[in-house]
């Protein structure tokens, strides 16, 4: 193993969630600029994909899959509803007064990490919802469409399923008087976790294998094996899904490259349009849409009949 691929198997994770964190947390708290996080997040999405060039967890999902131009479509949607967001707060405290509750006496850090702690319940929660109720899957099923896991995916998000995250995890967050500074930092921590969750790079976890969400906990619950990958829906902690019994530590079988996606949508769109529109045309239950199956073309079907010839040709005693 290489010294550069032995620092980005114990480096990666630590860095990406420290050392961007603990950049951001310096940036917010000493009054910089919001606008430096945008450079920070850049870095963020740079390093993710070196690493996964230097130590991927499967070569084949750094293979292109051409689903970058709809990724990066949803990255920069999902990034904008953010700021929308943090830009709605002050409007939110004006139409509901905040009543004092959150304890802004307290050290920032102590603010982020009990916001870190609530929402990772609520995102938590959402998602669990999102598995179980046919109509939030639908939208949900967006984000689980992909069928490789790298550094974009994690922000492929229907806009309606994200609002929805928004609204339950981070709303009552604000109506109990969340700062603004607060909401920053959640929001950004909230991001560079999507994409460590999702990157394609083979970490060395030791102890943390099983306190975190992210690595192999998490491709479980890509998994396109029906039911089976209805587990680990936390984004930060497994905390949540072990108070709630939905912890699986291990799969029933090893995961290949090839097992991420939906069962009963294997052809699932790759354009942004296509994928904004699908959880109108997608019914769960009743197999892949007629419109996201492969075109029967004429030629498809002289070359299906054709090879259908041969085999029988093949077959001892056919031909007579
Ligand atoms: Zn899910």
């Amino acid at each position: 193993m290489s010294v550069l691929n032995r620092v980005v198997r114990y480096g990666y994770v630590p860095f990406m969630l420290l050392g961007l964190n603990g950049a951001a947390y310096w940036i917010v708290s000493q009054g910089y600029h919001y606008g430096w996080l945008a450079l920070l997040l850049l870095v963020a999405f740079a390093l993710a994909f070196a690493a996964e060039q230097i130590a991927p967890w499967f070569d084949d999902w750094n293979d292109p899959h051409h689903d970058d131009p709809a990724n990066i479509a949803h990255a920069i949607v999902y990034e904008a509803s953010n700021i929308t967001g943090v830009l709605m707060i002050p409007l939110i405290v004006w139409m509901f007064p905040v009543n004092g509750i959150w304890p802004t006496q307290w050290p920032l850090i102590g603010q982020l990490l009990m916001a870190i702690l609530i929402a990772d319940f609520a995102f938590m929660f959402v998602h669990w919802m999102s598995h179980k109720y046919p109509v939030l899957w639908r939208l949900h099923a967006v984000h689980h469409g992909v069928d490789r896991l790298y550094g974009f995916n994690g922000l492929v998000r229907h806009p309606l399923h994200q609002t929805l995250d928004m609204v339950v995890a981070t709303l009552p967050l604000v109506l109990l008087g969340m700062p603004v500074q607060v909401a920053v930092l959640l929001g950004f921590a909230v991001s560079i976790q999507l994409i460590v969750q999702h990157s394609n790079v083979a970490a060395a976890l030791g102890p943390f294998r099983n306190v975190m969400s992210i690595g192999q906990i998490h491709h479980l619950h890509h998994v396109n094996w029906g039911k089976e990958g209805d587990c680990n829906f936390g984004l930060f902690l497994t905390l949540w899904d072990r108070i709630f019994g939905t912890f699986h530590p291990q799969p029933p079988r090893p995961i290949t490259a090839s097992d991420m996606g939906i069962d009963e949508v294997p052809h699932f769109p790759k354009s942004y349009l296509e994928q904004l529109i699908f959880p109108f045309i997608y019914k769960p239950g009743q197999g892949e849409p007629e419109r996201y199956q492969p075109k029967t073309t004429a030629a498809n079907i002289a070359r299906q009949a054709h090879e259908a010839q041969d085999t029988q040709s093949k077959v001892p005693g056919a031909a007579e």
